[in-house]
């Protein structure tokens, strides 16, 4: 299946504004499963005027079968997509119901307690203010400093529950370049992405990095405990 990818993209790179070879490229990147690199060559076949309904077929599904839709895939490559595996594409994110996350982390088991890595503050019912001073609202809960929400106690305001994954043989991961998400709603780490492999990670406050499977570049794989 990659022979017929290697093929289309030697003849999309041949002519790369040609929206039918561009289009062929994208539909046998889609058959070899390499389907974020798909989607861009669809978009950009899509935006030479070529007819593209498989693009809708390119969605994700998470642990609980929910599909989730590649965000932007305009802005993923620049020239023609080689055959980069879904979760070593930089950048990809996808979105479901206005939630948005990085591919690599779309297995990975969400917090069951919080969305955001916070939750309601229970001393002051999340009104941010002491519920026993009522009579002085100026008064600030000590709890949650006036926010209304704290850290979450599962997740530590992670708001997914990433597990200690060690890098591979072959590639130590040395150099590291942390990916700006503005989407993003967790505060408490960074997504970092090897430069040498394209191996997604994550950086917790303080530095420690976390990497994903090796095998198939997800957090949370099915894969990652063998
Ligand atoms: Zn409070
Ligand atoms: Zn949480
Ligand atoms: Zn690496
Ligand atoms: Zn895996």
């Amino acid at each position: 299946m990659d022979a017929d990818c290697r093929s289309t993209f030697r003849e999309a790179e041949a002519d790369p504004d040609d929206d039918g070879r561009r289009l062929a490229h994208g539909l046998a990147l889609l058959r070899a499963g390499f389907r974020v690199a798909a989607a861009y060559e669809l978009s950009v076949a899509s935006a030479y005027g070529a007819d593209t309904e498989s693009l809708a077929a390119v969605v994700f599904e998470d642990r609980q079968g929910e599909a989730w839709q590649l965000l932007d895939p305009e802005g993923l490559f620049t020239g023609v997509a080689p055959l980069t595996p879904d979760a070593r594409v930089r950048g990809a994110l996808v979105e479901r119901d206005g939630r948005t996350l990085p591919l690599a982390l779309l297995a990975v088991e969400r917090c069951p307690r919080c969305t955001n890595g916070e939750t309601g503050c229970e001393r002051c019912d999340g009104r941010g203010f002491d519920r026993h001073e009522l009579a002085h609202r100026g008064r600030t809960c000590g709890q949650c400093s006036g926010n209304g929400t704290v850290l979450c106690e599962v997740c530590s305001g992670d708001a997914i529950l990433v597990g200690e994954i060690e890098p591979g043989e072959g590639c130590g991961h040395g150099a590291i370049e942390l990916e700006d998400v503005d989407e993003l709603p967790f505060k408490r780490w960074s997504l970092a992405r090897c430069t040498t492999c394209g191996l997604a990670g994550v950086e917790l406050e303080g530095g420690s990095r976390r990497f994903a499977c090796r095998e198939c570049g997800f957090f949370g794989c099915a894969c990652a405990s063998v």
